[in-house]
């Protein structure tokens, strides 16, 4: 099986709801669909979205390496993907999602060849994974509001956005609680505090049954998420600070987090993901499956994932609910809250339209 044409398309997809966190609120969000056909009749999908204040990669920029990455993908045969990541990683540092775009329609071509769903090429054994669902920064009314509103349509567990203002965050979590008293509540702070404001929420949430805080710190401040996990029990989840399998075995070595928050869209995609699963699950730590803006079509790859690795105890693939994306996809997966149930077609098991 030889790659014979690649064929690339940005499509600007609604937003439902503004979705506002710490660093910034999203709009709008501009998804870059990747086709990849092949001499054997077999086509592969992938996508490529990058969140400009988290990832730095633009839409346009996302095309822009596309462009440059069709020479080290045509002619090549779908399974030689660790060469295929070497060369693109030799011509362009970052742009995972540009990377995570091949990467996605690679393993939709490998599974599809293998006659297998990706699930289980990756090693799985059940189409079923739970995810929680994200509450963006609002009034702490509003966002108790929601929390009461998602645990009634099914949702089990709630990822709450913080990080501007820590006694906002505190009311929004004590509203949140009384709300949903039986959810399960991580708070991700999106790099918005400090050691001490991390620690006053700790301390000033207490009560509230946290199960652990998300990226409290600057992505670049190793020293302090070390120095706030000698001061806390609650479990640090490494997100902006974990990019590549070499973050991943940074922070292992530094003892900067407890969770690896993996998203294909930083990482490059599954073959980079399942490094970065490897080095946590070798050193102790476990992994979080997140998203950012990705339609259907990634999600499904990163369900798949989750469904494959048992160090994945916290999946977070909700970006899908906020997006209208069936201009592209026209069949996917089913979510039944809490549950995620793929499809067992060969591949990504996601019809897409480009
Ligand atoms: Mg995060």
């Amino acid at each position: 099986m030889i790659i014979t044409s690649v064929t690339a398309r940005k499509v600007e997809t609604p937003l439902k709801n503004p979705l506002t966190v710490a660093l910034g609120t999203i709009y709008t969000s501009e998804t870059v669909y990747l086709k990849l056909e092949t001499d054997c009749g077999l086509v592969g999908y992938g996508e490529g979205i990058g969140v400009t204040f988290v990832t730095g990669e633009t839409s346009d920029q996302t095309l822009n390496a596309l462009k440059l990455f069709e020479p080290i993908i045509l002619g090549k045969n779908p399974h030689a993907i660790s060469q295929i990541h070497r060369e693109m990683d030799m011509l362009l540092v970052g742009n995972g999602a540009a990377k995570a775009a091949v990467d996605i329609a690679l393993y939709d071509l490998m599974a599809k060849a293998a006659g297998l769903p990706l699930y289980r090429f990756l090693g799985g054994s059940s189409n079923q994974i739970e995810t929680d669902i994200t509450i963006g920064i609002s009034s702490p009314e509003k966002m108790a509001e929601m929390a009461a509103q998602y645990v009634t349509d099914g949702f089990r567990e709630l990822k709450i956005k913080a990080g501007t203002n820590p006694d906002l965050d505190v009311e929004a979590l004590r509203l949140i609680r009384q709300a949903a008293p039986t959810a399960r509540l991580k708070v991700d702070a999106n790099q918005g505090y400090t050691v001490a404001t991390s620690m006053r929420v700790i301390r000033a949430c207490e009560k509230f049954e946290i199960e652990a805080m998300e990226q409290p710190l600057p992505f670049w401040d190793i020293a302090g998420l070390q120095e706030l996990r000698t001061r806390t029990d609650l479990p640090i989840i490494a997100d902006e600070s974990c990019f590549t399998p070499q973050d991943a075995f940074k922070i292992a070595k530094t003892g900067a987090a407890d969770i690896l928050n993996i998203k294909l869209m930083k990482c490059g995609g599954l073959y980079r993901a399942n490094q970065i699963s490897t080095i946590a699950e070798s050193a102790g730590l476990r992994c979080m499956l997140g998203c950012m803006m990705e339609s259907r079509l990634s999600i499904a790859a990163a369900a798949a994932f989750v469904a494959a690795n048992k160090c994945v105890i916290y999946a977070d693939l909700d970006s899908f609910l906020a997006l209208d994306d069936s201009s592209v996809i026209k069949s996917s997966f089913n979510l039944e809250a809490p549950t995620i149930t793929l499809q067992e077609t060969p591949g990504l098991g996601v019809e897409v339209n480009i």
